[in-house]
């Protein structure tokens, strides 16, 4: 099986392109990949970002896409409007699942996507996906709506589904002291899926969740059962965090 990480590139290998070859290796399956830009940072700060050029994006599209047979692309960084636009007239002819990862901010501070950019993610990237994956953060900046209630948790779900994206999930809500959900909103069904609280501060996470979503997905099993298994992936991940660095942990997929 083949699955494509198209995102940044992060030197520290918690996130981005290197953590989701990591994933796909640990999960057997080989990771294609597609870098739309390179990032300089490590587990204490964010350094700055360099998007690739248009020719050598179009080129790394067309050297995958003519070779190997697809199964299920990951979308993470996709930093500004030119290389959302180019991304999207190759992908939106692909009838395989896409997951989407709206990545905003580093947990160090950095910015993964230009502000201005965020109108055409809307327009272009979120109707890509089979499902999308934010964080609390990333959908309340995607729906504008503040999340303090389970009423205004499926007011975000909902409005983000009306961008296009055919399934939403918004990870890491806290449920109580010991609690963490993944609120799931398909078609007209919605579900928590509850797991352990774990801390939070770690590098990598979300692109772990993110990859084992396409997983499973590839392998045709369920939105839910997709689901389950992500969050399960990313507690092990997140329990095997590392402090590789000076700086916050890494999680780490490999047992
Ligand atoms: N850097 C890159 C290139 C990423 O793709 C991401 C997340 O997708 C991050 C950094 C952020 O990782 P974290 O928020 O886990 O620190």
């Amino acid at each position: 099986m083949n699955l494509l990480s198209i995102g940044g590139s992060d030197p520290s290998s918690g996130a981005g392109i290197q953590s989701d070859i990591k994933t796909f290796y640990t999960l057997n399956v080989h990771g294609l990949t597609i870098i739309t830009a390179i990032t300089s940072q490590n587990t204490s700060s964010f350094g700055n970002v360099e998007p690739v050029s248009q020719k050598i994006l179009k080129n790394q599209i067309e050297s995958i896409m003519t070779d190997f047979k697809i199964d299920g692309i990951k979308i993470g960084m996709v930093y500004n409007s030119q290389i959302i636009k180019i991304l999207s007239k190759q992908l939106q002819k692909l009838k395989i699942p896409i997951v989407v990862d709206p990545v905003i901010k580093s947990t160090t501070g950095g910015a993964l996507i230009e502000k201005s950019a965020m109108i055409d993610f809307q327009k272009y990237i979120i109707p890509l996906a089979t499902v999308i994956t934010p964080n609390r953060f990333e959908a309340e900046i995607l729906s504008k709506i503040k999340i303090n209630s389970k009423k205004s948790l499926r007011s975000a779900a909902k409005k983000i589904q009306k961008m296009g994206a055919k399934n939403v999930v918004i990870t890491g809500i806290e449920t109580g002291s010991k609690g963490i959900s993944d609120f799931i909103f398909e078609k007209n069904k919605e579900c928590f899926i509850s797991g352990d609280k774990i801390n939070l501060s770690n590098h990598g996470s979300g692109c772990n969740y993110s990859a084992a979503v396409i997983f499973a997905l590839a392998k045709n099993k369920t939105i839910k059962e997709s689901l389950r298994f992500a969050q399960q992936f990313t507690q092990n991940s997140i329990k095997n965090a590392r402090k590789i660095g000076k700086g916050i942990a890494v999680t780490d997929v490999q047992d």
